[in-house]
């Protein structure tokens, strides 16, 4: 039925002694009575000793004394038979029987420690050749607990077979019929013990519920830890994405506006070389004719002169002398850039918007979820 307490689970982990009237803190820890009051008037607000929770719900009136406050806190009555039955296995004890040799052996029906000859002659009698006897070292505490005959709590030598509820009492036959005859509640004990069997019935599937959906919350919570994990990284990879899509829009937007720069250059530079160029061939032409002209009067051959004369006059008046000619003007390319920028702005914007509009959402059921946990522990 019950599992098996180890001994350290006896253990109060102030004094590390077994349990003497251990109390139940509301974190659900156990401490003996004395070490709680003690640990209590060591420091002011004291918590639990394992886990700090505080040593009363609702810590209203601190000038509350400590064993009025350990008082008020419920006893581990389980605990203290435990303990109670550890301590009598662990007694070196004389045989009750003979009170001559050492007890090795326990009846668990009549909790008598008997020598090894005690124990067969109990085992021979007739009224006791039914008992259970058992190694007193092999004998489990919580099996003697569990197999110790509840006692009147007058008369420590008899039997209980019924149970008070006007004073919280087990109580024998004659009790009942005596100090308890006008006792308004008094139960048998086997029926006391059968609802309180069903009332720890019922209090471990309540635990079991709870702990089952509280653990379940707890994984729930670690996959919404993991979502948001997850979310953040396709978020991160989507402003990645997206940055490296407008920047290699602003990339190619400065490739093309530097090619109107350039382009709007070379063609003024191409016009430029071309009126140079001709102005070259004109500057070619008249070198040439001034030799011309000044070999003739130079040397003056008559009336080759006078032929010369006239060949030339209508030679140079049919070249061109001029030293204007106008290039093609710089044609500013600005307005197409601002053109070509405005462009790349609007759309820029545009991604920019609709990103915002693909990032994902991390929670939005977070409080409906929380509620709900809530709701199942009710
Ligand atoms: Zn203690
Ligand atoms: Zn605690
Ligand atoms: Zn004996
Ligand atoms: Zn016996
Ligand atoms: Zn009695
Ligand atoms: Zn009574």
């Amino acid at each position: 039925m019950a599992a098996v307490v180890q001994a350290h689970e006896r253990e109060c982990a102030v004094c590390t002694n077994d349990f003497t009237t251990p109390k139940i803190l509301p974190c659900g820890h156990l401490f003996c009575r004395e070490c709680v009051i003690s640990w209590m008037d060591s420091k002011s607000d004291a918590g639990c000793p394992l886990c700090t929770c505080p040593i009363v719900e609702h810590q209203g009136n601190s000038s509350q004394i400590a064993a009025d406050v350990v008082d008020a806190l419920p006893t581990d009555s389980v605990m203290e038979v435990i303990v109670e039955s550890a301590s009598l296995l662990v007694m070196v004890d004389l045989c009750t029987v003979c009170e001559d040799l050492t007890a090795e052996y326990i009846c668990m029906h009549c909790f008598e420690k008997m020598c090894p000859s005690c124990m067969k002659i109990h085992k021979k009698m007739v009224v006791s050749r039914s008992h259970d006897v058992e190694s007193v070292s092999t004998v489990t505490p919580e099996r003697l607990a569990a197999s110790r005959p509840a006692l009147c709590a007058d008369h420590v030598t008899e039997k209980a077979d019924f149970f008070c509820v006007d004073h919280n009492l087990a109580i024998c036959t004659q009790c009942f019929s005596n100090k308890h005859r006008t006792c308004l509640d008094v139960k048998s004990l086997d029926e006391k013990i059968q609802s309180a069997e069903d009332a720890f019935g019922s209090l471990r599937e309540k635990m079991l519920t709870a702990e089952d959906n509280l653990k379940k919350a707890i994984v729930n919570l670690n996959a919404r830890v993991q979502t948001a994990d997850v979310t953040q990284q396709q978020n991160m990879a989507l402003v990645d994405k997206t940055c490296d899509r407008l920047q290699s829009m602003v990339d190619e937007c400065r490739r093309q506006v530097k090619k109107l720069i350039s382009d709007s250059v070379s063609k003024f530079k191409k016009s430029l070389c071309d009126v140079k160029s001709e102005l070259e061939k004109r500057l070619g032409k008249v070198t040439s004719h001034k030799h011309l002209v000044t070999r003739a009067t130079a040397v003056r051959p008559r009336p080759a002169l006078i032929h010369a004369a006239q060949t030339l006059t209508d030679r140079v008046n049919s070249l061109d002398l001029s030293d204007e000619l106008e290039a093609e003007p710089w044609v500013n390319p600005s307005s197409e850039i601002t053109r070509y920028c405005d462009d790349v702005v609007k759309v820029i914007g545009e991604e920019l918007k609709s990103f915002k509009l693909q990032l994902l959402v991390v929670e939005v059921s977070s409080l409906f979820n929380l509620s709900h946990v809530q709701h199942d522990l009710i």
